[in-house]
């Protein structure tokens, strides 16, 4: 065995959120009588990524995010709508989903036995402890680390220090970070010093920047490398 603990990523890592995302949207732009179109999800993901990437860099707290990517959605199409209400609601919604990646629960029934498995989220934390709930993953985990119950969110290393004295602070040798952020997962990794997989399935271009120790397409790559 080459890694005694396995940390995961949950969205799009383990979770179809790119999935959850769409349903919760649509839900939130109909229930406002406003007609669906797949231009707004587009726009919906370049205003939440300007957001994330505030938030992830410090300079928005989660509670203004999740007004402020409805107000900044408003405004790209032009919408008299309540950002508030809608970014409430939104969170209602995404909660309620249980998409999962092919195949992520097999391998967590099949990593679990002989790993140990923490779950390491950048989320809202009603949001992620419902979808835990919903998708019956909690038992595999020896440690539940939510970016929003903690004050702090990956990559920054406070985050990892968080998830290592939830796990009684095991070697660095011993863990490997797996993600699909290279933002968050993958430079958090490597920044704390631990062995990192990009799980890439999109086939998504390499950053020279940020690069993982191992890169996978498919979850079940990582039978071979654990
Ligand atoms: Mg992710």
């Amino acid at each position: 065995m080459n890694f005694e603990y396995l940390f995961f990523d949950a969205d799009n890592t383990l979770w179809d959120f790119n999935l959850s995302e769409k349903f919760a949207l649509f839900k939130v732009i109909t229930e406002n009588q406003v007609e669906y179109e797949p231009i707004h999800l587009e726009g919906y993901h370049k205003v939440n990524k300007a957001c994330w990437h505030n938030f992830e860099k410090g300079n928005l707290s989660a509670a203004d995010l999740k007004t402020k990517r409805f107000e900044l959605f408003c405004h790209e199409f032009g919408l008299k709508l309540n950002a508030e209400a809608m970014g409430k609601s939104y969170l209602q919604h995404l909660g309620s989903t249980d998409f999962m990646i092919a195949g992520a629960l097999n391998l967590l029934d099949r990593l679990s036995s002989r790993h140990k498995l923490v779950l390491v989220t950048n989320g809202i934390k009603e949001v992620q402890r419902r979808r835990i709930n919903n998708t019956g993953i909690e038992h595999y985990f020896e440690a539940i680390v939510i970016s929003d119950e903690i004050g702090v969110a990956k990559p920054n290393a406070a985050f990892f220090d968080h998830a290592f004295e939830q796990v009684s602070f095991p070697a660095k040798k011993d863990v490997l970070m797996i993600g699909d952020s290279l933002s968050s997962d993958i430079r958090g990794g490597n920044g704390y010093g631990v062995a990192t997989c990009w799980y890439n399935p999109a086939g998504a271009a390499v950053d020279p920047d940020v690069v993982a120790g191992f890169v996978i397409s498919e979850l079940e790559e990582l039978v071979g490398i654990v």
